[in-house]
């Protein structure tokens, strides 16, 4: 693969013959008709939010640098835009008379209405663009592996663009479409933004079983997605299915393992519900993300939970008195050396030897206070567990 450094394409060249969309958002050519601006595997213009294709205007008039723009040169002898996109749609939009910026006291100002040396300053600013030629994987093996200017684009845009075909268009159509009815319900269960392509990459998470790369690889060229949405539909149905409150703390889980690995289980969904709720109640309970999967798993794992610890002050108490204690009776400071035949039996532990312990266990109703507390050296703590 070749690639070369154009410093001499200034905003004006490119703003030649600029063409934009106005009811899809998109900027779709420029360069005098030699660049596309947005190949089909780009992402939106996520810029026409006011303030960050403003950003980019303000930035070409206060002369700062717009960071490195990626085009691929094409079998042809055109140009494509690799990362770039909104940058460029941006300040087409703002050369072109589509996009205003307000001046100090408020007023709109667009670029036929500027003084000529600030309209010099931005239509004469040059880009710097790396330009990329070679086979179609090669370019985008690199694509993936560089580090972009600009808004970086996340793994799952990268893999869009990588996979590019008509799997990919038929999958964001249903997964990254926030005109979709479901995204609603779906939001209960799956984190992150769906015009970022977040909703997309769980979809695919699940069914490829974390191996996305592969799944989307194989399927490229299919022209349906049945078996991602019926997957994906599957999860959602379970989980609803099996917690009938929708809780904050759901919200972007493990659900694909959790449905593989629990979804033959039958669970009552009052008794579920009720247990979920008491959790979440337990100002022990530190990890309440946790409770899901630890209710799933028949409350064994109290790992999950990260169950509160002591305090340093209780700790620091227990130990002086059982030391006091120890001490006087010859025997060690760990109740269960104490217990036992080896050389520790009557060995003085320092505090920073040992760790507390739920007594009785908090898995039992055991609180995480002071009545409850003994220090017990690392070695019988850790045997003992977390129980
Ligand atoms: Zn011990």
């Amino acid at each position: 693969m070749k690639t070369t450094l154009l410093t001499d394409v200034s905003v004006e060249d490119i703003c030649k013959g600029f063409v934009y969309n106005e009811l899809e958002g998109k900027g779709l050519f420029g360069w005098g008709g030699k660049l596309t601006i947005q190949p089909e595997y780009q992402r939106n213009y996520i810029y026409a939010d006011g303030k960050k294709d403003v950003a980019v205007v303000r930035s070409l008039m206060s002369g700062y640098p717009l960071g490195l723009i990626y085009f691929v040169k094409t079998a042809d002898g055109r140009y494509e835009v690799l990362d770039g996109q909104q940058r460029i749609t941006s300040f087409g939009r703002f050369r072109t008379g589509k996009l205003g910026v307000k001046d100090a006291n408020g007023m709109e100002q667009y670029y036929d209405g500027l003084a000529d040396d600030l309209k010099e300053k931005i239509s004469g600013a040059k880009l710097t663009i790396y330009v990329c030629e070679g086979e179609e994987s090669e370019i985008k093996e690199w694509f993936k592996t560089i580090n972009i200017a600009g808004i970086p684009l996340n793994e799952q845009e990268l893999l869009n663009s990588i996979y590019s075909g008509p799997f990919v268009s038929a999958a964001k159509a249903e997964f990254s479409n926030s005109q979709n009815a479901y995204v609603q319900k779906w939001s209960a269960y799956i984190s992150g933004n769906v015009n970022r392509q977040d909703y997309l990459q769980t979809a695919l998470d699940w069914v490829s079983k974390g191996n996305i790369d592969g799944y989307m690889s194989k399927h490229r060229f299919d022209t349906d997605i049945n078996e991602l949405k019926t997957y994906f539909n599957s999860v959602i149905d379970w989980i609803s299915g099996v917690f009938s409150d929708v809780e904050s703390e759901m919200r972007g889980l493990e659900w694909g393992r959790l449905y593989e690995t629990y979804h033959t289980t039958p669970y009552d969904p009052i008794e579920v519900s009720k247990k979920v709720q008491t959790l979440l109640a337990d100002p022990f309970v530190k990890n309440k993300k946790g409770i899901f999967e630890y209710v799933l798993g028949g409350e064994q794992d109290t790992k999950l939970l990260d169950i509160r610890i002591f305090e340093e002050n209780t700790k620091r108490s227990v130990y002086t008195m059982q030391t006091k204690t120890a001490t006087e009776l010859g025997v060690s400071n760990c109740p269960l050396c104490a217990m036992g035949h080896e050389a520790n039996r009557t060995r003085i532990w320092k505090l920073t030897e040992m760790d507390a312990d739920h007594v009785s266990a908090w898995s039992k109703g055991g609180a995480t206070d002071i009545t409850n507390c003994q220090m017990l050296c690392k070695t019988h703590n850790r045997a003992k567990g977390n129980k």
